[in-house]
């Protein structure tokens, strides 16, 4: 499989094979079953500068932080509507201290049968490893490019999120990656070298979703632009994001690969529904409280923002349904070989 090939390909009958082989591969490695994470996204204070990110340091949105109990709340839902995992997602915020986010998976562990995954940035080294032994089962961390040199302009003073990633394997976590598909400044060729990394890292869980421009943020107001030739550049739409999705499933037959809620972000009519079509079988379902979950703006224009807890599960259900597929029991975790 010649993943540039792809990448570069416009006629509509191999794409319609592609997909073919991506749903195969799904069904026959992970099977029909869809699983729920629900999403916390619990503070949105963060240090980091990242370019395209548009709760970034550089930026003043209102900034909130929930307390525990609001979070345990939502934990509760989670537990109430069938989901197998909560995933808790932060900007890099340091008043999410070690021991606070320690005692928090402690206790979600000890009162329910839940997968802990956190996605809080880059930690140093020996939190990670203090909230592994608090509990916590999965730790989410995007790699975003695998280009060194954009990287660095997107990215600017942050750790090899790489190295990281291998540690967080080596602490035993389920690892999950990913990247965006068409920030300024990504070329084929370094898309098809990311999906090759996932196949590498031998990545638990990935999620690709199209970059959404911010128009607050460095990369998003065109002050920041890496150079690139026009031809070269990958676009940031929807059926680029489904062959990323698909190549996905091919390089990774057993990985855990969600249909993001930026792909829905740009087809909210059926966005989901075609990612777990053409190579999907993850949903995560938002449960964050929406006062919260509109100042979470990552991007602009996010599906569900106004949503509830509750009317984002009926919907997704619905939806999973539609397309004749069931939702997943229990945690969820990788499949380490095939059905
Ligand atoms: N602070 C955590 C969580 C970041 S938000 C961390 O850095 O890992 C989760 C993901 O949202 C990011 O990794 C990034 O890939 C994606 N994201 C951020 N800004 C985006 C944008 N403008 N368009 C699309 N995806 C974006």
């Amino acid at each position: 499989m010649n993943i540039q090939t792809w990448l570069t390909e416009k006629d509509p009958k191999k794409l319609a094979q592609l997909w073919q082989m991506a749903d195969t591969t799904r069904q026959t490695n992970v099977g029909d079953a869809v699983h729920l994470r629900g999403l916390i996204e619990i503070s949105n204070n963060c240090i980091r500068k990242c370019a395209y990110c548009g709760i970034s340091a550089l930026n003043t949105p209102p900034r909130y932080r929930m307390n525990t109990a609001e979070i345990m709340n939502c934990v509760t839902k989670a537990v109430e509507f069938g989901y197998g995992t909560v995933v808790m997602q932060a900007g890099e915020d340091y008043a999410l201290t070690t021991k606070w986010i320690a005692g928090l998976v402690k206790r979600i562990k000890t009162e329910t049968p839940l997968a802990v995954t956190l996605s809080l940035g880059e930690r140093p080294l020996q939190e990670l490893e203090d909230w592994r032994e608090a509990g916590a089962d999965r730790y989410l961390l995007r790699f975003e490019t695998s280009d060194p040199k954009l990287y660095q302009q997107i990215h600017p003073g942050s750790n090899d999120r790489i190295t990281t990633l291998k540690q967080l394997k080596q602490l035993d976590y389920e690892i999950g990656s990913g990247v965006m598909i068409g920030i300024p400044g990504q070329t084929y060729v370094s898309l098809a070298n990311d999906i090759q990394l996932f196949a590498e890292l031998d990545l638990d869980m990935v999620g690709v979703g199209p970059y959404i421009p911010h128009p607050e943020t460095p990369l998003g107001s065109g002050q920041i632009k890496p150079e690139i030739a026009i031809n070269e550049q990958v676009p940031n739409n929807e059926e680029m994001t489904y062959k990323v999705v698909a190549l996905t499933r091919l390089a990774c037959h057993t990985a855990n690969i969600p249909s993001t809620t930026a792909l829905a972000t740009i087809n909210k009519m059926n966005g989901r529904e075609l990612g777990l079509t053409r190579g999907a079988n993850v949903v995560m379902p938002n449960l964050t409280p929406p006062k919260y979950r509109e100042q979470y703006t990552i991007y602009p224009d996010k599906a569900c923002i106004n949503e509830t807890a509750e009317q984002c599960q009926n919907c997704l259900r619905g939806r999973i349904a539609a397309i004749g597929r069931e939702i997943g029991t229990g945690a969820g975790n990788r499949k380490t070989s095939s059905l």
